[in-house]
């Protein structure tokens, strides 16, 4: 079988070939390199490939030679630079973290090791993850596959970039207002935000720490499914994680929510037309569509953009220069810090630093951080509403398809990406991007791509939704 089929089959066809050995591990691998060889160094989408691949791959052929049948032994993943894989570099695309070795595995990581799964190397991402392009990391942008002069959408743009240009089989990413689904979107691929607490996030560098979610990027929604079923589950060492109890199997009623009045606004025509294709394609299958309100959605940026610096900032607060990575002098011990992280940290990461202290401080706490917190209950009062009526929320997944690498230097025009992702962190809901078809700029077709939103613990219906807009 040719690289070029090898490396973009799914993980799901992978599996079934490796299972009657008509490939191999090591085959998978090797395709995925020659794909790497080609392109990343354009792309950018890996910051290192890991230099026991093929030694990963041959275990894992000897093991299944052995008679071992791990859902995922042999595939080979891309892993988002913020997640640790013990005695591998984790930097979160930073300088102040470039020479940090992991010293344990993130649950998600040592659950898909116990699944068999070869990894290929940490992929390139927004500083900390803050950002909707790729252009933040302290190692040079990420490219878009599908045209070079576009950003992959962010922070897990590396992941989404190595996955659609056949570099991986499937991906790993991170979701703290949308960065799993806002890549996804912009190169074609299907991501997942899992129910908040569904994977553990102990090993995923924190970011805000009440919205964070580890998520897979795949080609199919039924591989966001096996990867989403190998990483989940409760953790004692993350205490937002759910019990498996709390998953119940929803009772479908073939009805979709549509928020119409948050489309009205700043969506491009021509995804907005394939949003509306792909709606009326599953009215055609017997799906009812129902308009919805969510009067507090319009707010869900103001509250993130207040919320999310709030936690960053408190959590960027252990990069002191004493107990990780980068550590540079200064005159006094305040200086030391001031150095280090003036030095270690790139613009938007400081910017977010400086907003979310000042929305902490004693004088502007109840004006912006106790409002946000109010706001985000109410929020989340009418989603969950809305769910006892329907079985998902459907809008795009970005209002537009990807921009071009530059385009968004003011950050405000670049937060507004983040329209319809966001909510779904702020009430924990679980959210799916799903490819709905093609636009067309300066003769390029570049992917768009839908959101559908379910109720907690929600994903089943996620998963069978997701397959319907994939068969439409
Ligand atoms: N684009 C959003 C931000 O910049 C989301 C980031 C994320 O999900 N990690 O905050």
């Amino acid at each position: 079988m040719n690289n070029d089929i090898l490396a973009t089959l799914s993980i799901t066809d992978a599996t079934r070939k490796l299972a009657t050995k008509e490939i191999s591990s090591l085959d998978l691998v090797r395709a995925c390199r020659a794909n790497i060889e080609r392109r990343n160094a354009t792309l950018n989408a890996y910051l290192e490939v890991f230099d026991d691949v093929e030694a990963q791959a041959i275990a894992a052929d000897t093991r299944r030679a052995m008679g071992e049948k791990q859902k995922l032994l042999g595939i080979p993943l891309a892993v988002k630079d913020n997640i640790l894989i013990e005695g591998r570099r984790a930097s979160s695309a930073s300088k102040i973290l470039e020479d940090y070795i992991a010293p344990y595995d993130a649950t998600a990581i040592k659950k898909l090791k116990d699944a068999g799964a070869v990894f290929l190397g940490r992929t390139n991402m927004d500083e900390f993850a803050m950002g909707g392009s790729t252009e933040n990391s302290a190692y040079g942008p990420t490219k878009n596959p599908h045209d070079e002069s576009r950003v992959p959408g962010g922070s897990s743009g590396g992941s989404a970039a190595a996955l659609a240009s056949g570099m991986a089989l499937g991906a790993l990413g991170s979701d703290t207002g949308g960065s799993v689904r806002e890549p996804a979107s912009f190169c074609g691929v299907v991501g997942l935000k899992p129910t908040y607490g569904a994977i553990s996030r102990s090993g995923l560098m924190a970011m805000g720490s009440s919205l964070d979610q580890i998520g897979p990027l795949t080609r199919t929604v039924a591989d966001a499914k096996l990867l989403f079923e190998a990483m989940r589950g409760q953790d004692p060492l993350d205490s937002t994680s759910l019990d498996p109890s709390f998953y119940k199997e929803g009772l479908q009623r073939k009805k979709i929510g549509v928020p119409r009045h948050l489309l009205a606004r700043g969506v491009d025509a021509d995804v907005l037309k394939l949003f509306e294709e792909t709606l009326k394609r599953l009215q055609e299958k017997g799906y009812a569509l129902v308009d919805i309100e969510l009067p507090s959605a319009g707010l869900a940026l103001a509250i993130y953009y207040i919320l999310m610096p709030a936690e960053a900032s408190t959590n960027l607060a252990r990069f002191d220069g004493v107990r990780y990575g980068l550590s540079r002098r200064g005159e006094s011990l305040f200086d030391d810090y001031a150095c280090t992280r003036g030095e270690g940290f790139g613009p938007e990461v400081r910017r977010r630093i400086m907003l979310g202290t000042y929305v902490l401080s004693a004088g502007y706490y109840d004006a912006y951080y106790g409002k946000a917190t109010q706001a985000r209950r109410t929020l989340s009062r009418e989603c969950a509403a809305a769910l006892k009526e329907v079985d998902v929320i459907m809008t795009p997944t970005t209002p537009s398809p990807a921009f071009l690498i530059g385009e968004k230097s003011d950050p405000l025009s670049m937060y507004l990406t983040d329209i319809f992702t966001v909510t779904a962190n702020l009430t924990g809901n679980p959210a799916l991007a799903v490819p709905m078809g093609e636009v067309k700029r300066t003769k390029i077709n570049l992917p768009a791509s839908i959101q559908l939103t379910a109720a907690h613990g929600g994903e089943a219906t996620l998963f069978s939704i997701g397959r319907e807009i994939e068969a439409v």
